[in-house]
């Protein structure tokens, strides 16, 4: 046997199979366990890189497939040689998880990428190319593009919202997410240059003008799943833009109403009439249902960034600390349009210019005195609730019911047969 005799057209038959049997048959039928860590990205879709390679030995002239123990997954050998031959690999040590949604799985591969850093900082090229790509997505626009509008619209970003000192060159992101299995190009020759280096990477992208975006997989994910949206806002801003004023870049991208989850902003409760998934209706699952799952959704959200942060958050002191648009939208999904102080005295009966009743998402203790940024810390409160937290004489004795209300919601919604 000879690893070093397969080419790229027999890998791309290994990998039009796995497609066609779907990763646990084609897996099983191979005689492979998942991939421990290196998967092959391909398309923007990701495969267990050592059963491919076995499975493409098989391909070859005269020859059958190779199983697990004949040879070695790692990067000397399955890895190398999928590198070799152009293909991209990587390191995911998450990867033999079961069946991960396509949404964890696309935030498993945010939290994996990799950026320069500059004085203690992330750089932000990565970053603000997903954002643009995802309002994109959100609006329903067109998922390639060619390499002048991506240029164009990349530059006017990075020029604006780039860290200081950071160039406005749009072949970087580009690149480095291409690389990372999250931007595909299309209509070039040779292999993507990786994002080092000046002239030579300029040049590529110049004379290749490649038509490129998001794979399909990621940008149907992102148009269709308003929660999928938030959740991959959320994780890029906790990342990367922790104290840093992420508004004006998210009002640039078209993503401001859907991310910002401001205490004191109540027009921006608007975009969540769309948040319970019209398709429930026709499926007959009872509505209090999919809401409930859907506030479950939300709030793990919530906690996979909190667990993210842990140990971040004493890297810098934040005088803005980015709130979660999940923790936001389950509060209001939880509140049913209601104000949840208990001892109301009645709620504006108007609602917003788009119909939204009139709430404002309130922390009931401050972020900056050691909040949580959850909802069993939050509630949606009318504005007069909202003024008497804030500067009523009651407010102390009003916070300390607040805080039992929103825990108890909290632990109602979260386990609604109260079992
Ligand atoms: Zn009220």
């Amino acid at each position: 046997m000879a690893l070093t005799d397969i080419t790229s057209s027999e890998v791309i038959r290994a990998i039009e199979e796995f497609d066609l049997l779907g990763r646990e048959r084609f897996l099983r039928m191979y005689e492979f366990g998942r991939a421990r860590r290196y998967l092959l990205a391909h398309e923007g879709r990701f495969y267990d890189s050592k059963a491919i390679v076995g499975t493409a030995h098989g391909y070859l002239p005269g020859q059958s497939p190779l199983t697990a123990k004949d040879f070695s997954g790692g990067e000397r050998h399955a890895v190398g040689l999928l590198r070799r031959l152009g293909f991209t690999v990587v390191d995911d040590p998450g990867s033999s998880r079961a069946q991960q949604a396509p949404q964890d799985h696309l935030l498993d591969r945010l939290a994996g990428l990799k950026v320069n850093r500059a004085s203690g900082r992330p750089a932000l090229y990565q970053p603000i190319a997903l954002l643009w790509a995802t309002g994109r997505a959100r609006r329903g626009e067109r998922r390639l593009l060619p390499w002048g509008e991506t240029e164009q619209a990349l530059r006017d970003l990075l020029e604006r919202h780039g860290m200081r000192g950071e160039r406005p060159r749009p072949d970087y992101p580009v690149s480095a997410l291409h690389h990372a299995g999250l931007w595909v190009l299309h209509d070039h020759s040779g292999p993507v240059p990786k994002a080092h280096g000046d002239a030579a990477l300029r040049r590529w992208f110049a004379e290749n003008q490649p038509l490129s975006g998001v794979p399909e997989p990621v940008y149907d994910l992102l148009r269709r799943s308003g929660e999928a949206r938030v959740a991959v806002i959320d994780a890029l801003l906790c990342t990367y833009f922790n104290g840093l004023d992420y508004g004006p870049l998210l009002m640039d991208v078209g993503l401001y109403d859907e991310a910002v989850a401001d205490d004191a902003d109540a027009d921006s409760t608007d975009a969540d009439a769309d948040s319970t998934d019209g398709g429930a209706r026709d499926t007959g699952v009872p509505h209090a249902v999919v809401v409930a799952a859907q506030y479950e959704r939300w709030c793990r959200i919530v906690e996979h960034r909190e667990s993210e942060n842990r140990g971040r958050r004493t890297t810098r002191a934040s005088t803005n600390p980015i709130r979660s648009g999940s923790a936001r939208r389950a509060v209001l999904l939880r509140s049913e349009g209601r104000c949840e102080n208990p001892r109301c005295t009645g709620q504006p009966a108007d609602v917003t210019a788009s119909g939204a009743p009139i709430l404002e998402v309130d922390h009931v203790m401050d972020l900056a005195q050691g909040g949580r940024d959850h909802p069993s810390h939050m509630v949606a409160l009318c504005p007069n609730c909202h003024a008497i937290k804030t500067r009523g004489r009651t407010r102390e004795e009003l916070r300390a019911t607040l805080l039992d209300v929103a825990r108890e919601n909290h632990a109602r919604w979260s386990n609604p047969q109260g079992g």
